[in-house]
């Protein structure tokens, strides 16, 4: 066995033999199998989040976070003639702790908790468990997509750091034409990234604006985020509703490599310890809100978190947390909002953007 052979048994060895068996893989493919590998996924095994893990996300800086985003969803469904019954679908929702703190800062909302049923789109079963601690008073359903969610009421949903998780495919400009990257296995050199023909039905996402892009450009695409959004918007077309989506990724479609890897909260590479790191891709807002158009949905954004967030009051809620704080949680409560929403920091990379259906709303925010 030479030094690159993969351990036997491992997501890699799989891959490995996949890759003999089929050929080279696209990243498309290969983000998909290294994070959902139903044995060896990265999210199948341990909790990714906090200190200990791998990142942090938006809800587990500050209960703000989720307490605003409660707010906007109680004004949406007021909007909607406050039904009587609705579905409340929370996309990846990590530990819970986001749906948990939207419930928290609803708790005063006038029938909105006898209105809400909660669903969660969770692939991981140790995140199920925690979402399942953490809501443990509210009796949640889980669905592994988005096609068993029930269409008998309206739903509203929520995703926040869901569609960066989704796997994207990626063309690159060589010798005046595109190619699709994908990773390549052989003995000696292991794990390596090469490019096979790109398919005409994928070079033709590519925006014309970005057709003439210079060699070695790269242009990524997400299939599967682009048919889940018009999966979503086709049920919002049929039972009503609307859906706030916060991730990060540029204001405009654009061209570049932004597949990473991240273990404990460094960067590391994206073929070295696969299944072990998260991986993520900028999410390209304009080819989300295209589809979700064209499915008929209304669409708002792209906004930036902090634009966001502070249009919604979050330095009201943080001034008025504050009153009773001691001196110690004042300024975590300080640094946890700077987090949030200072362009250095969350407020400019993540943006935020909304799609409804069914009843003429005005969403806060945007
Ligand atoms: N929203 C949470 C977690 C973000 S991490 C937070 O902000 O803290 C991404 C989440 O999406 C995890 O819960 C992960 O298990 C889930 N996830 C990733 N890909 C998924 C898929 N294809 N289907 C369902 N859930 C998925």
């Amino acid at each position: 066995m030479s030094l690159m052979s993969p351990r036997p048994n491992s997501l890699e060895s799989i891959m490995a033999q996949d890759i003999a068996q089929n050929g080279p893989m696209d990243m498309g493919r290969f983000m998909g199998l290294a994070l959902g590998h139903c044995e060896y996924g990265y999210y199948m095994s341990g909790d990714p989040f906090g200190r200990g893990g791998d990142f942090t996300t938006a809800p587990e800086i500050s209960q703000m976070f989720g307490e605003i985003l409660g707010a906007w969803f109680a004004d949406i469904w007021m909007q909607m003639g406050s039904p009587q019954s609705f579905v409340f679908l929370e996309c990846g929702p990590g530990r819970g702790t986001l749906m948990s703190d939207m419930m928290r800062a609803t708790k005063s909302v006038p029938g909105f908790h006898a209105a809400c049923e909660i669903h969660f789109l969770e692939m991981s079963p140790v995140l199920r468990d925690k979402q399942a601690q953490a809501l443990k008073s509210y009796t949640p359903h889980w669905h592994e997509t988005l096609g068993d969610v029930p269409r008998d009421k309206p739903l509203l949903v929520v995703g926040n750091e869901f569609f960066d998780a989704l796997p994207v495919r990626q063309l690159e400009k060589v010798n005046k034409r595109w190619a699709e990257r994908a990773v390549f296995y052989d003995e000696d050199k292991g794990f390596h990234l090469g490019l096979v023909p790109a398919l005409p039905e994928l070079i033709r996402f590519i925006p014309e604006v970005l057709r003439d892009a210079k060699e070695g450009s790269i242009f990524e695409l997400s299939p599967v985020s682009r048919s889940f959004m018009r999966n979503l918007c086709d049920i919002l077309k049929a039972c009503g509703g609307a859906g706030l989506f916060i991730d990060y990724g540029p204001a405009r479609s654009g061209l570049g490599d932004s597949v990473q890897a991240v273990r404990v909260h460094r960067y590391s590479d994206i073929l070295k310890d696969i299944g072990k790191s998260d991986l993520t891709a900028h999410v390209d807002f304009e080819s989300l809100l295209s589809e979700a158009m064209d499915a008929g949905a209304d669409v708002w954004g792209i906004v930036e978190q902090g634009a966001f967030l502070k249009a919604l009051g979050i330095e009201h809620r943080a001034a008025h947390l504050g009153i009773t704080a001691d001196a110690n949680v004042l300024k975590s409560l300080k640094e946890s909002l700077r987090r949030l929403v200072s362009c250095d920091q969350m407020g400019a990379l993540f943006k935020v953007i909304g799609v409804s259906c069914g009843s003429t709303l005005r969403p806060a925010g945007f």
